[in-house]
């Protein structure tokens, strides 16, 4: 193998250069983005960068390390077009790169809502190191922010901007928040939290559309019942959509992800991808999932890596996730969506919760809020062959801390 790129320089691109390089690959290794400046890291956009505006702190590396280990780092630069029988690449800027291997890392873009009114300035979602600062320079005391959508995104920034003395509506069209991804329990913690902040929720409620001004400025969000909600600033938090098409259109196999085996090898085996664009087998029974998250990034970067040096080892990883709002840290160890069973512990002043998450008596994952050991606990306890049952976990001395002892 003499020459790898790797298309689109964020979490998982920027993670297979450089375990390549840390690894001992000794070919060519190229690596390009569309975005603008050195690869940075996304969670801290919707949480201290909005506070501080440090976008240095964001970066992997600085540019030395390129340099030190000989990675070629192109920034500004789109992928148009993979000729897979040349393996080549075709770049925007009309250069063409050959490849022995290509690793797709091109993440996701935010969905946009079929409603009216998306197109009016101070309409924002966020994505890109470009959008926080816009929306960074937007929130200030005493504005209305709405926000559509009640996900860790959008749940993240409402809390920011309430603290900076917004006035904040988060508009949810199921009936808890965050429902696709953890428990009622958890639901039900962080809508009180948010409510104590002074944060307006609204779950069973869906946007309609967004009014604008004559000046093209939104001015409010439509709601049900002709009613509507004030809005200096909307931010559309309602999901992503995965970076597929330029695989799709080179006849790679698409199934919700550019779809891989559990090595990561797409339908080519000289193309892998990763990260949030690519949907892969989970699990003991294989189901087909997309993850976005920081450590499935970095996760199935290094699984790459280790094939490309001759170590292949199927993925099979805890995932892991967190989210912080307010003074609250959300961290999540397994995947709970589809529990049929929770046993939820909160600590005798309420400031830790713990849910244990079961599927058919297996216990599928733990969330924490502000239980930092219990979760690290949950990551290796899911890794085990054999985790504690809904029985064993419902006694009322169960402890987490025994299971290792
Ligand atoms: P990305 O990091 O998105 O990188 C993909 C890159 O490819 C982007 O730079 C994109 O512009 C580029 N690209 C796309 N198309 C092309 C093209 N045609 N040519 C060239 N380049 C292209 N995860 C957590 O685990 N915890 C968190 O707390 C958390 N917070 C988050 C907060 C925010 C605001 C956001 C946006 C995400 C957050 N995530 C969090 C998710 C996490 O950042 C992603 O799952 C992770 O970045 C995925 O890595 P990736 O390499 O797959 O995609």
């Amino acid at each position: 193998m003499k020459r790898v790129v790797i298309a689109g320089a964020g979490q998982g691109g920027f993670q297979v250069a450089a375990s390549l390089r840390q690894d001992g690959f000794d070919g060519e290794v190229l690596l390009f983005g569309d975005e603008p400046g050195l690869p940075y890291q996304r969670p801290p956009l919707s949480k201290e960068y909005i506070k501080t505006g440090n976008a240095e702190r964001l970066l992997f590396r600085n540019a030395d390390f390129f340099d030190k280990n000989a990675i070629r780092y192109l920034d500004g630069r789109s992928l148009t077009t993979i000729d897979r029988a040349d393996r080549t690449v075709e770049l925007d800027d009309g250069q063409t790169h050959g490849f022995d291997h290509l690793v797709l890392a091109l993440g996701a873009r935010n969905r946009r809502l079929p409603i009216p009114g998306m197109d009016f300035d101070g309409v924002m979602q966020l994505r890109t190191l470009a959008d926080a600062e816009r929306i960074r320079a937007a929130i200030a005391p005493g504005l209305s922010l709405v926000v559509i959508g009640g996900g860790f995104i959008g749940l993240e920034i409402a809390a920011t901007a309430a603290a900076a003395g917004a006035r904040v509506t988060v508009l949810e069209a199921t009936d808890r928040l965050m429902s696709r991804v953890v428990s009622p329990a958890i639901s039900a913690h962080f809508l009180a939290m948010h409510q104590a902040c002074g944060v307006d929720v609204r779950l069973g409620t869906m946007a309609r559309g967004i009014r604008g001004n004559d000046r093209g400025r939104a001015a409010a969000v439509e709601i049900d019942e002709g009613a509507s909600i004030e809005a200096d600033i909307v931010l559309v938090s309602a999901g992503i959509v995965p970076n597929v098409e330029i695989a799709e259109a080179a006849g790679i196999y698409v199934q919700d992800g550019i779809r891989v085996n559990d090595l990561m090898e797409t339908s080519d085996p000289h193309i892998s991808a990763i990260g949030d664009c690519a949907s892969f087998p989970f699990g003991r029974d294989g189901i087909l999932i997309r993850l976005e998250s920081v450590q499935n990034a970095i996760d199935q970067a290094k699984c790459v890596v280790q094939r490309l040096l001759g170590h292949p080892e199927p993925y099979d990883k805890v995932p892991w996730f967190w989210s912080d709002q307010a003074a609250f840290k959300l961290q999540i160890a397994g995947l709970t969506a589809g529990a049929d069973h929770q046993v939820a512990r909160a600590s005798d002043d309420g400031a830790k919760l713990t849910v244990h998450c079961f599927r058919q008596d297996t216990l599928i994952g733990v969330e924490t809020v502000n239980a930092p050991a219990d979760h690290m606990m949950a990551r290796k306890l899911l890794a085990l062959p054999q985790a504690p049952t809904l029985g064993a976990v419902e006694a009322k001395d169960f402890d987490l801390k025994a299971v290792f002892a």
